[in-house]
């Protein structure tokens, strides 16, 4: 098949090999699980539970709200411990609503699960309620609610699924085991998202340097129309959402416009493989795959893992760490963030923990600009690093917008080019940080004002109805004082 060339990119020692070859296994049940409420991009959900609870497998621990949240549900049977703060995988530190569970060790399923024969005989909407109803959300790490992507089809002419295997984060190696080991569930789960969407062409997108994956996934899908394995150059970032569509489609997705604009929507393989185990078993998504390496890891390690698992567990896991980490990350090495701390949990939108050395961080003092324009051949997003970085840097926040900052993809291969060693991506989050931060108080203060508005005119409302009950008392006492009146009158007459 025909690919299209995308612009910038750099090509970093991938380090994959330190996991490629371990098979995924299923990490030993931790003593408490920490399962935040807020794992996916939208509100939060909702307690559904109280402490002291017991709970099986996959009941609901909190509740959805609102039209993008994702519920959360038990990673296992066992006991709620408390519903509180805890740290959360993010690197703020700051704490987040968290649900603890003790596991009773016996990981009994609720009997609430729902399994398919076959998901092709339902609904396109019923498949997405399903999906919803299991809390998929895009397990590349975006977090979107997977359902909200699958209702598309109402709103905008689908025509194509593109499923992004790529996975051009160097160490990382989840997707390309889990493409290995379970090929048939993942184009299973890929073929019921192209049900609930209505397409019927799908792009499997995976990089050369999974010729493994790439030859399994091709011998799960031959059998069915429609459904093609496409080869990658191994470039970062080609899992970059727009820069896979532009490869395999030659199409570009205009500036804040959604992939669904030029009718495709994408997957990720990890998700697709949730969706075939919510269709046909009923499963909610309760556990994930994480690839566990870097060099200061002793045995590096893929592993299947119960969301709320705290990450120092699957250290130990892997024999712990060989010299003090120079740096922890939760992802990959370009789109990762920092780890606050190991005690962190697992969500669902973790790929990676990654132990690095100081070799492999490598991190010099930053230098300053010598206008190499580097980062603007490196960027795949056509933008000016240099130039939004020297607004962020003073604090021109809408300098940097005007620029383009809002179309940045924040890859960092910018950065990984740079050789003054500019941390220009953590200006860019640092920018729209501030930006999002901005709107929330912005949408507060306009919240604030609604209600204070809402609170006057509740008053005023108040206030004339006692005043018309008054006039109303008023009269009634008016009317009954000339009808006493009359009546003695009348008794006088009569007298
Ligand atoms: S790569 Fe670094 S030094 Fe070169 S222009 Fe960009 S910011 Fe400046
Ligand atoms: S981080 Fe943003 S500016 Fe830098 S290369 Fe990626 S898209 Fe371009």
């Amino acid at each position: 098949m025909k690919l299209f060339r995308i612009r910038g990119g750099v090509h970093p020692d991938d380090r994959k090999t330190l996991s490629a070859s371990q098979p995924i296994v299923t990490l030993p049940m931790p003593e408490l699980l920490h399962i935040p409420v807020q794992q996916h991009i939208g509100a939060a959900a909702q307690p559904a539970v109280r402490r002291g609870q017991i709970v099986r497998k996959g009941d609901l621990l909190a509740r959805n709200q609102g039209a993008i949240s994702a519920p959360v549900h038990a990673p296992t049977s066992g006991r709620i411990m408390g519903i509180g703060n805890f740290p959360a995988n993010h690197p703020s530190g700051l704490s987040v609503r968290t649900i603890t569970l003790k596991p009773d060790g016996e990981d009994r399923w609720t009997d609430k699960l729902t399994p398919c024969d076959d998901p092709f005989a339902l609904e396109p909407a019923e498949v997405a309620q399903r999906v919803a109803d299991a809390g998929i959300v895009g397990m590349g790490g975006a977090t979107f609610p997977s359902a909200v992507k699958l209702n598309l089809r109402d709103r905008y002419r689908l025509h194509t699924l593109v499923i992004n295997g790529a996975e051009c984060e160097p160490y990382l190696t989840c997707d390309d085991r889990l493409m290995q080991e379970n090929a048939a569930e993942v184009i299973d789960g890929i073929r019921i998202m192209a049900h609930a969407l209505g397409v019927s062409r799908t792009l499997i997108g995976i990089e050369n340097n999974k010729p493994d994956a790439q030859r399994l996934m091709r011998e799960a899908a031959q059998a069915f129309d429609g459904v093609e394995v496409v080869g990658l150059p191994t470039r970062y970032p080609m899992g970059s959402e727009k820069h896979l569509v532009q490869t395999l489609t030659g199409r570009e997705t205009p500036a804040r416009a959604l992939t669904a604009d030029i009718g495709i929507v994408v997957h990720n393989v990890a998700t697709a493989y949730a969706v075939h185990e919510a269709l046909r078993l009923g499963y909610p998504l309760v556990e994930r795959t994480v690839t566990v390496s870097g060099g200061a890891v002793k045995n590096p390690a893929n592993l299947r893992v119960l969301i709320g698992t705290p990450v120092s567990s699957l250290l130990d896991y892997c024999g712990g760490t060989v010299e003090e980490p120079a740096r922890m990350i939760s992802g990959g090495p370009m789109m990762g963030q920092p780890l606050p701390s190991t005690r962190v949990p697992i969500v669902k939108g973790s790929n990676g923990v990654l132990a690095l050395t100081g070799k492999e961080t490598a991190s010099r003092p930053e230098g300053a600009c010598i206008r190499c324009a580097s980062c603007v051949n490196a960027c795949p997003c056509g933008l000016l690093p240099l130039e939004m970085a020297a607004r962020a840097k003073v604090g021109d926040l809408d300098g940097t917008v005007k620029i383009g900052l809002m179309d940045c993809v924040a890859c960092g291969s910018c950065s990984y080019v740079c050789p003054s060693n500019i941390p220009l991506v953590q200006y860019f989050n640092y920018a729209k940080g501030e930006l999002a931060a901005r709107q929330r108080s912005k949408h507060k203060q306009l919240e604030t004002k609604r209600l204070a508005e809402q609170r006057t005119a509740r008053m005023e409302e108040q206030k004339r109805k006692k005043r018309e009950q008054m006039e109303k008392r008023k009269r009634e006492a008016a009317e009954a004082k000339r009808k006493k009146a009359a009546a003695a009158a009348q008794t006088e007459a009569n007298a």
